[in-house]
C-alpha cells in the first residue's frame, strides 16, 4: 500500500528548509506521495526514515529484470492478486529448454527453433522470451559449450540452470550472456550462490523445498545482500505448485511478507505437449512470472501466448488500431471501402476476411476508444455523424474515384443518416466478419 503524504511528513525532520525544492515539509512529503519527487531530495532524513520509507514504499513484489538491452525481461513488480482488480503489469516469460546433453547441432537446431517463435495477433508481435541451458549431463565443460553454442545462435536471455556454481560462473563470462538468471541457490549451495550473482550482478533463483523453508532461504539470501530474487518453492505437481504459487501471492500482496514479495518461476513436467500447454497455462493463470517448457512446437506455444496476451491485457483499455484509413492489398481509387470501428480484435476479424476476397480494398477504422461496433453505437462512438466527420478528416474522397461505403450490417439502422451526413451511398454489409468474402463476391467480384 503506497503512504499517504501525512504518513510521510511523520517521517520527515521538519526543517522546513526547502532544501529539496519545496518549501515545507509537508509539500515536500505530498510530493513524494504523488510520485513526483525522490527522497534523495532532502539531506536530512535519517537512516531508520529512509528504510522505513522506502521498504514501505517498496512494490509488494520486486521487479526483477533478466538479461540487458531491448530483450531482456521485466518479471514481479505486481501489486494484484486479481487482474480484475486493475490489471497484471509483466506477462510471464515463457522459456525453453535446451539440454547440455544435446549434440551440438541439436542445439543449434533447437535454438533457431526457438529464436523463430514470433506471432502477430490481434496487430500487436509477441513471443518466447528467454532460454533455459540445463546442464542435465552434470559435466561443467559441456554446460559451457551448450551455453557457448545456444549464446552464438540467439540474442534470448538466458536462465543458467545448473547446481555447479563454477559451471554457471564459467558460462555467465561466455561472450553474448548479460546478466542472466542463475538457477538456483539451494539449502547446500545458497552462500556460494549468491556471492556468485553478487559479485556478476545476476539475478539469483532460490529453491525451497517447500514453503516455510523457502521463506527461511529468502531471508538468509537477502541477509548476505541480494535481492533480485526469483522464488521455487519446489513443487512439480501442478495441484501443489498452484497452491504454493497463490499462497504466495496473496502473502506478498495481502501481508506484505517480503520473503515472498519477488517473481516465482514455474516448471512443467506433463510429458504430453499439450497437457504441457495446459499445464503452463495454469501457471500463467496463477502467478507464474516465468515458465520453463520442453516444447518448441508453434502449435503448442501459440495457444499459451494467445493466452497469456489475454490476461495481461488492461481489461480497462481495449487493445486499439490506429484510426485510419487501412490498405489491404495493392488498393486502387476503385477499391471498395469498409466501414468499420478500432476496436482490435473487430478490425483484425475484419481485415482477415477482406483479405480472403483477394479484392484489394479499404478499410476505415473509426476511433471508437476500442469498442466493437454495437458496444460503441450503444455508447454513442460509433454515429453517422462521427463515421462522416472521420470519412472527411481521412480524405476518403481523395483516394477513391467512387462513392460508396459499406457499413456493418450490426449498424444497418445507421445507413439513412450516414447517407444525408456525407453524401455518400451506403451499402449495408453483413453482420458477421466471416460473411464479407460471399458479400464482396456480390458486390465488387
Ligand atoms: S530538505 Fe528535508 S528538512 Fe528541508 S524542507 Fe525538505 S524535507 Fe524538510
Amino acid at each position: 500500500m503506497a503512504l499517504t503524504g501525512l504518513e510521510i511528513y511523520k517521517q520527515l525532520p521538519k526543517k522546513n528548509c526547502g532544501e529539496c525544492g519545496p518549501p515545507t515539509c509537508l509539500a515536500f512529503a505530498m510530493s513524494l506521495a504523488g510520485g513526483k519527487a525522490s527522497l534523495d531530495s532532502c539531506p536530512y532524513v535519517s537512516d531508520e526514515a529512509r528504510a522505513t520509507l522506502e521498504s514501505a514504499a517498496a512494490p509488494p513484489i520486486a521487479k526483477v529484470i533478466v538479461g540487458a538491452g531491448e530483450n531482456s525481461i521485466t518479471m514481479g513488480d505486481e501489486t494484484e492478486l486479481f487482474r480484475h482488480d486493475k490489471k497484471f503489469y509483466h506477462e510471464t516469460a515463457i522459456t525453453l529448454r535446451v539440454s547440455d546433453a544435446l549434440s551440438d547441432e541439436e542445439i543449434v537446431a533447437r535454438t533457431q527453433k526457438i529464436n523463430d517463435l514470433v506471432f502477430v495477433r490481434v496487430g500487436l508481435e509477441y513471443r518466447v522470451q528467454a532460454i533455459a541451458v540445463e546442464n542435465a549431463s552434470g559435466d561443467a565443460d559441456k554446460f559451457v559449450a551448450a551455453v557457448t553454442t545456444v549464446a552464438k545462435n540467439s540474442g534470448l536471455p538466458l536462465v543458467l540452470i545448473s547446481d555447479n556454481p563454477d559451471a554457471i560462473a564459467k558460462a555467465i563470462d561466455i561472450e553474448g550472456v548479460n546478466k542472466p538468471l542463475i538457477y538456483a541457490a539451494t539449502n547446500d549451495n545458497y552462500e556460494t550462490m549468491t556471492k556468485l550473482a553478487i559479485e556478476r550482478n545476476c539475478p539469483l533463483a532460490v529453491k525451497g523445498d517447500n514453503l516455510d523453508d523457502l521463506a527461511s532461504l529468502v531471508e538468509k539470501v537477502v541477509a548476505l545482500g541480494k535481492k533480485d530474487l526469483v522464488l521455487d518453492p519446489g513443487a512439480r505437481s501442478l495441484s501443489r505448485a498452484i497452491a504454493d504459487f497463490t499462497q504466495i501471492r496473496r502473502q506478498a500482496i495481502k501481508k506484505k511478507f517480503r520473503p515472498f514479495g519477488y517473481p516465482i518461476i514455474a516448471f512443467t513436467t506433463a510429458e504430453d505437449p499439450l497437457e504441457e500447454t495446459a499445464e503452463a497455462s495454469a501457471y500463467v493463470s496463477k502467478y507464474a512470472s516465468m515458465i520453463v517448457m520442453n516444447t518448441v512446437e508453434k502449435a503448442h506455444i501459440l495457444p499459451l501466448l494467445s493466452w497469456r496476451q489475454n490476461l495481461y491485457t488492461d481489461p480497462q483499455v481495449p487493445i486499439r488500431v490506429e484510426e485510419k484509413l487501412h490498405e489491404v492489398g495493392n488498393v486502387t481509387p476503385d477499391s471498395p471501402v469498409y466501414i468499420t470501428t478500432n476496436f482490435s480484435l473487430t478490425y483484425y476479424s475484419v481485415e482477415g476476411e477482406v483479405e480472403a476476397t483477394k479484392i484489394p480494398s479499404y478499410i476505415l477504422a473509426v476511433d471508437t476508444d476500442g469498442l466493437s461496433v454495437l458496444t460503441a453505437y450503444s455508447d454513442g462512438k460509433f454515429e453517422a455523424d462521427k463515421i462522416a466527420g472521420v470519412m472527411k478528416k481521412l480524405g476518403l474522397e481523395e483516394k477513391v474515384n467512387h462513392r460508396n461505403i459499406v457499413l456493418p450490417g450490426l449498424v444497418a439502422v445507421l445507413s439513412g443518416k450516414l447517407e444525408e451526413e456525407s453524401g455518400w451511398n451506403v451499402i449495408v454489409g453483413p453482420r458477421e466478419a466471416s460473411a464479407i468474402p460471399a458479400f464482396a463476391k456480390t458486390h465488387f467480384a
